[in-house]
């Protein structure tokens, strides 16, 4: 089982994140390369990813399963304000050398929003930025999120993820991520996973699959909201999920966790506490934990 969390980059960048994934037992992780609101960045270092890559071997981490998440404001869909457009396409291509300077393999992708144009031409808009993106040889492969629909999100329907897929020249550095909680909003129904799969292997094609985000939501089916839950605390459910990591034919892919934080009390906003040790004990064990919460307060709080 491959298997890790969301983690932070901060100052240490690749080691930073390295260190936070062994501290929660996983075996992979994703990072973004500075906030992921913004498109701030720094250079890499380079001394303390030579001592991340020494310390992921010494852990038996494959530093090709290792992801990087580009930030939620790089839109390619939409070029009304060309500036704005012409700034992502240049920021992806960043992202693409700061990834191969750290030996990273994989970007995940929101596709991107129409915002105020027609889907089909925000499609279109893709499919010419990452055209130009992808021109250049790299080691880095794109991956494009399924999303769950929200406000005018594109690649929400396997259809869309497709034509996004056909039409881009570079094929060899094009993939997938689906996200469980993204695709349950979007109207796939996560309980029928192996139906969801030959869909998915007949429109797409189940070799494009790198990654799978891997959250439950807060929202029933087709509610196209984007609320991420803890791991058998939504309306997927523990068992659906725990099939979905186990499932056979996607046993080489990273399972990554998006779950929210949690707080001091149930009700609390103020959002502290990492669920993903916790979570990552009961996906291994295959054993929901219902007092999960109270036991990661407990566990943060000594
Ligand atoms: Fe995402
Ligand atoms: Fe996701
Ligand atoms: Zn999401």
């Amino acid at each position: 089982m491959i298997i890790g969390s969301h983690v932070s980059f901060g100052r240490d960048g690749l080691l930073g994140s390295l260190k936070e994934a062994l501290s929660y037992g996983a075996n992979t992780f994703m990072f973004y390369t500075g906030a992921p609101q913004n498109t701030l960045r720094k250079p890499i270092d380079m001394d303390n990813t030579e001592e991340a890559w020494r310390l992921m071997k010494e852990n038996g981490i494959d530093i090709n399963t290792v992801i990087c998440h580009a930030p939620y404001i790089v839109n390619l869909a939409n070029n009304l304000d060309e500036r704005k457009y012409d700034f992502s396409i240049n920021f992806l291509a960043q992202e693409i050398k700061r990834c191969e300077e750290m030996k990273v393999k994989y970007i995940v992708l929101h596709p991107g929003s129409s915002v105020g144009i027609d889907r089909d031409i925000a499609l279109d808009n893709i499919v010419f930025a990452l055209n130009q993106i992808l021109k250049n040889d790299s080691s880095v492969t794109i991956l494009l999120e399924t999303m769950a629909g929200k406000g005018t999100e594109l690649g929400c329907t396997l259809e869309e993820i497709k034509y996004l897929i056909d039409n881009i020249e570079r094929k060899d550095l094009i993939g997938v991520c689906i996200d469980t909680c993204h695709l349950n909003d979007a109207g796939y129904n996560m309980s029928k996973f192996d139906d969801f799969l030959n869909e998915f292997n007949e429109i797409v094609g189940i070799n494009y699959i790198k990654c799978v985000h891997v959250n439950d939501s807060k929202n029933p089916m087709s509610a196209h909201k984007d609320r991420h839950a803890n791991i058998g605390y939504g309306t997927i459910g523990f068992d659906a999920l725990l099939k979905i990591i186990n499932h056979e034919l996607l046993s080489n892919v990273p399972k990554i966790l998006e779950t929210p934080y949690i707080g001091d009390t149930d009700e609390d906003k103020a959002r502290i506490y990492p669920p993903y040790k916790f979570e990552i004990t009961m996906i291994k064990e295959g054993k929901f934990n219902s007092n999960m919460m109270n036991d990661i307060r407990a566990y943060y709080q000594e």
